[in-house]
């Protein structure tokens, strides 16, 4: 018999009751460092008092209000976003694929009023993921995503991660945009190198093509910067956040350039949800924390700590672990033999919580105002899973 909840998700039998900071706190009484974050969502960690002033003050007031009408919220959250970013106009959402829909919808629409409707091609990269919604799935292309599910929205191109000559050589006259996560997230915690992400934004510019990063899981402080392209010192003409702006409740957004956004007209878009005042009410008191330069500062510490706690974590355990990798407190660990998910698992038995990633790499996504001690004693925990691992090889 089907179970209750449609079976799309292999659960583990972890049952979450109550979380504050770093901590989630098990319906048995333990209690489990958070290195997941809900996948790289709950940015300020859990039940933070500041985020949960923001939402009740405002559910006191009105919870919902049609985008028929102006939303103080909406307005004040995109200003600050508009003011901290290249962007000079934002849409809200509800999640991130919703982000793909209207980044995909705008790039098209853009070429559409420019004259050169031909242009509908989308170029994304191998190992990436944008969501589950139907553009989501076409612009990441993977079969484990896309199978059974045809036929798929057509206009996607698809090249290897960070082949930057197949990505030229891709480009035509009916390309309209070029997709990247400046660091994959699902794909394995892969960092696109600077100078590449350089590179494509100046390939995009010759082609006179539009750049989207999807900043979803890399965006809002978790790389040490406010958006993770920044540490490139280029720009995208469009840009999916969702994930982290919220701080746990649902929230995402679409940032532009006036330019790229110029086909983006009264009627040409819209969502019911997207932009409430109780979500922007906690994501403007999201960015008030993370805007905040010494917050920053402190993200880029405490990840060379951590960073430099698991190197000493690869280096005990070599058969465990190959190395570590990613940007800021959006680390991967690459495992040697044993899969990623036993890592994960044996992480569970020591209330640790961590996410697998494709390429076989344990994902560490923390609350970015975790401790330097919470830091530690994470790592501990994570150095008795690993020996646990190695010990059943
Ligand atoms: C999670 C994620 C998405 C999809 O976000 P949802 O809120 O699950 O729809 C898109 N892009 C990236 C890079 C993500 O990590």
């Amino acid at each position: 018999m089907i179970p209750s909840v449609l079976p799309t998700y292999n659960r583990a039998d972890l049952t979450f009751e109550s979380g504050e900071g770093s901590w989630m706190i098990e319906a048995d009484g333990r209690r489990f460092l958070d290195l997941g974050a809900g996948i790289a969502v709950n940015v300020l960690g859990h039940a933070n008092p500041v985020l949960v002033e923001a939402l009740t003050t405002q559910a006191n007031k009105l919870w919902h209000v049609s985008n028929l009408y102006n939303i103080t919220q909406q307005q004040a959250l995109a200003d600050k976003l508009v003011a901290a970013t290249f962007a000079d106009t934002v849409f809200f959402t509800n999640s991130g694929t919703e982000c793909c829909e209207l980044a995909v919808k705008m790039a098209r629409k853009y070429w559409h009023d420019k004259g050169q409707p031909q242009r509908v091609e989308i170029i994304g990269f191998e190992g990436a993921f944008h969501g589950r919604s139907s553009a989501g799935i076409a612009a990441a292309g993977s079969e484990k995503m896309t199978k059974g599910f045809g036929p798929l929205l057509p206009g996607f191109v698809h090249v290897g991660w960070g082949d930057l000559k197949a990505l030229e050589a891709s480009i035509t006259e009916n390309t309209a945009a070029v997709i990247v996560e400046p660091v994959q997230g699902e794909g394995g915690i892969r960092p696109m190198e600077d100078a590449d992400l350089k590179e494509l934004r100046a390939i995009c510019d010759e082609a006179g093509i539009l750049l989207i990063a999807d900043e979803v899981q890399c965006g809002v402080g978790r790389t040490g910067k406010l958006f993770a392209h920044e540490w490139a010192g280029v720009t995208p003409d469009i840009m999916m956040v969702a994930k982290g702006i919220g701080g746990g409740f649902p929230l995402g957004a679409v940032l532009a350039t006036e330019d790229a956004a110029s086909g983006m007209v009264a009627g040409t878009h819209g969502s019911t949800y997207g932009g409430n005042p109780l979500a922007c009410a906690v994501g403007g008191a999201v960015m008030d924390v993370v805007t905040d330069e010494t917050f920053l500062e402190d993200v880029n510490r405490k990840a060379g700590l951590l960073r430099q706690k698991l190197e000493g974590l690869v280096a005990a355990h070599p058969d465990v672990f190959e190395g570590v990798r990613g940007a800021g407190l959006m680390l991967g660990l690459k495992c040697a033999k044993p899969a990623c998910t036993d890592v994960v698992a044996a992480g569970y038995n020591n209330e640790v919580i961590t996410v697998p990633a494709a390429d076989n790499v344990v994902r560490l996504l923390p609350p970015l105002n975790i401790t330097d001690d919470e830091i530690s004693e994470a790592v501990n925990r994570l150095d008795k899973a690993a020996a646990q691992v190695a010990a059943q090889a």
